[in-house]
């Protein structure tokens, strides 16, 4: 049986990667924060279709939670591990620069990127001596590519964790370890629902907003077999928004 963790996979993309990864065959395992419902529905979406899917909630940011979490999940697992790990949790805090706060800062650092850090960290642990191979995919962002005003914090942290993609791919190509970057522009999710929809798809070539399945599409294939010599790549998905 093959792990899958996917962080923030109650709603939105992270819970598309997951209802994805449960029909290829993937064991999934559901992080989420406080969405306790969501991420129960999307588990009775996965055992509805006949898949198998765990339920591991912790804050992505806290690293004492991730431990204490992987921790009950490997001593309820002896003879498992996790060898696909999705590191999509995410927030946003945008403001203008000159007027944002210490914590929409160190908030949106500390989930989108040293969530990654922490996360990644400890389950390398398991990929790495078992020589099985990995996949790890990172949700970085077009703001992260492009730089977008207004979020200058969310920038810095998806640009920073397209730099760790690229240089932990490298780390561990030895292993069987692939590391990748998805990177997608405007998608409908509740981190955009509150954005002028029809006024920004006029500057996406497609015309419209991504759909979260889209993504998922995308995160599966880097996760299967078939992609085992792609790594420390960015792949774009936006509607042909940057390019
Ligand atoms: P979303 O709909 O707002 O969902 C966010 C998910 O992350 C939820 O499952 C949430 O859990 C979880 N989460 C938030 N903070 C967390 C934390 N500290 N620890 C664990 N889980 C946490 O977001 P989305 O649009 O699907 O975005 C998913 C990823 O794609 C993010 O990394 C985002 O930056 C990236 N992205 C999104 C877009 C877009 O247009 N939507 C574009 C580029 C990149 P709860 O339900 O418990 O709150």
């Amino acid at each position: 049986m093959k792990y899958a963790l996917v962080t923030g996979a109650s709603r939105g993309i992270g819970k598309a990667v997951a209802l994805r990864l449960a029909k290829r065959g993937f064991c999934t395992i559901i992080n989420y924060l406080n969405n306790h419902e969501a991420a129960e529905q999307v588990k009775r979406e996965i055992e509805q279709e006949g898949g198998y899917a765990e339920l591991l909630p912790f804050d992505a940011s806290q690293p004492q939670q991730i431990e204490a979490a992987i921790d009950q999940w490997e001593s309820a697992h002896p003879d498992e591990w996790i060898s696909i790990l999705v590191n999509n949790a995410g927030i946003r805090r945008d403001n203008v620069m000159f007027m944002m706060s210490n914590d929409d800062w160190h908030d949106v650092l500390d989930t989108n990127l040293n969530g990654f850090f922490y996360i990644t960290r400890r389950l390398l642990k398991h990929m790495m001596p078992r020589r099985h191979g990995g996949r790890i995919i990172n949700m970085a962002s077009l703001s992260g590519i492009k730089g977008m005003a207004g979020q200058v914090n969310y920038s810095a942290a998806k640009a920073a964790l397209i730099g760790a993609t690229k240089a932990l791919a490298q780390e561990v190509a030895p292993r069987n370890i692939t590391v990748n970057a998805v990177a997608p522009g405007f998608i409908a999710t509740d981190m955009t629902k509150e954005l002028p929809e029809d006024e920004l798809k006029k500057m996406i070539p497609a015309g419209r907003f991504g759909k979260a399945e889209e993504v998922a599409a995308l995160v599966d294939f880097l996760a299967s077999d078939e992609a085992a010599y792609i790594t420390g790549e960015v792949i774009n998905i936006n509607g042909g928004l940057y390019t």
